[in-house]
């Protein structure tokens, strides 16, 4: 079956999960909200948001079987690493074209 095809029906299913009750007990241990108050971290751009083409509800390996808002947080957060070349350098460091020369930079 092509890759698009794949693609298209596990969407379909996946539009067809519930969508996270925030008032749920796991929702509410990881203090899960559909707004995040942080633009910058957001489900969207978690490592955990498996779908990052949705961009409005998607699928969350924290929330197996539910659906979470592309805006939403939790305390799980975690910034999807290969996104700009400065969370890059700040999750990998530097690097000065010598083997053996990449450097850990302070994370921020
Ligand atoms: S782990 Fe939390 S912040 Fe990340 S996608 Fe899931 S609910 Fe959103």
């Amino acid at each position: 079956m092509p890759l698009g095809l794949l693609l298209a029906a596990a969407r379909a299913l996946a539009a067809e999960m519930p969508r996270v009750d925030p008032d749920g007990a796991t929702a509410k241990s990881l203090n899960y909200t559909h707004a995040s108050p942080d633009a910058d971290k957001r489900c969207a751009n978690c490592q955990f948001y498996t779908d990052p083409g949705r961009s409005d509800w998607g699928p969350c390996v924290i929330f197996p079987g539910q659906l979470v808002n592309a805006d939403g947080l939790c305390n799980s957060y975690f910034k999807r690493a290969g996104r700009t070349a400065a969370s890059t350098r700040r999750a990998f460091g530097e690097f000065d074209g010598r083997i053996g020369t990449c450097r850990r930079s302070a994370v921020s």
